[in-house]
């Protein structure tokens, strides 16, 4: 294949950098608990100074991988198959996702939104970046809104999101990892003084599983 088709071939979706892929319980948000097929696409320019899958942003580190055989792989481990990154809609969801549908598995994305929205999803968690902030079209579709507790503001940035999602979006404010001692105590005010919040953990982490 020559490099020109290879880019081809990624510019549609076919092939994605594929950086790690595991079979293991979902941790955060809405589907916590659920054993669930993580499959990391590489490549994100987002930029968060606190992002812990920092390997991830570089797209030419990860080998490109046909999509046929990224699902041939996942739907042997589970139907529920979790999208993430990297920034996923870095590249087009389609292929991918049209496969995964045709063997009749869940698709799930994590994803910050800030690329046009490709692909067939069951379940959108959109996790906003101040840095690089969502495109409009996601709000509307999103299923749970995942905020990243860093610092104070961020809860008025969580609130400045809330009032973009869809009614039925549910709302999530989730400490990052190395403040979360800090950030715990605000967040379990904040929630039980607006209850329409509900608190997510990386109990993944706790559990010292990927
Ligand atoms: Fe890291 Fe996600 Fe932020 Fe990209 S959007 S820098 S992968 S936390």
């Amino acid at each position: 294949m020559t490099r020109r088709e290879r880019q081809e071939l990624i510019d549609k979706g076919h092939l994605l950098p594929l950086m790690e892929e595991f079979y293991t319980i979902q941790g955060e948000g809405f589907h916590k608990g659920t054993a669930a097929y993580f499959v990391r696409i590489g490549g994100c320019d987002v930029g968060c100074h606190w992002c812990d899958v920092k390997e991830s942003w570089l797209a030419e580190l990860h080998p490109p991988t046909a999509t046929e055989k990224i699902v041939e792989n996942a739907v042997n481990y589970s139907d529920t198959i979790v999208v993430t990154g990297g920034e996923p809609l870095t590249w087009d969801m389609g292929p991918l996702t049209e496969q995964l549908k045709a063997k009749g598995v869940q698709t799930h994305i994590e994803t910050s939104g800030a690329y046009k929205l490709t692909g067939e999803w069951d379940w959108i968690c959109l996790s906003p970046k101040k840095v690089k902030l969502p495109k409009e079209e996601i709000y509307e579709k999103a299923h749970e809104l995942k905020c990243i507790v860093y610092n104070k503001d961020d809860l008025r940035f969580a609130e400045e999101q809330a009032s973009k999602v869809n009614e039925n979006c549910i709302l999530y404010l989730q400490p990052e990892w190395s403040k979360r001692d800090k950030m715990m105590p605000l967040i379990v005010n904040y929630v039980m003084a607006n209850p329409k919040w509900k608190v997510s953990l990386q109990t993944h982490k706790y559990l010292n599983i990927p």
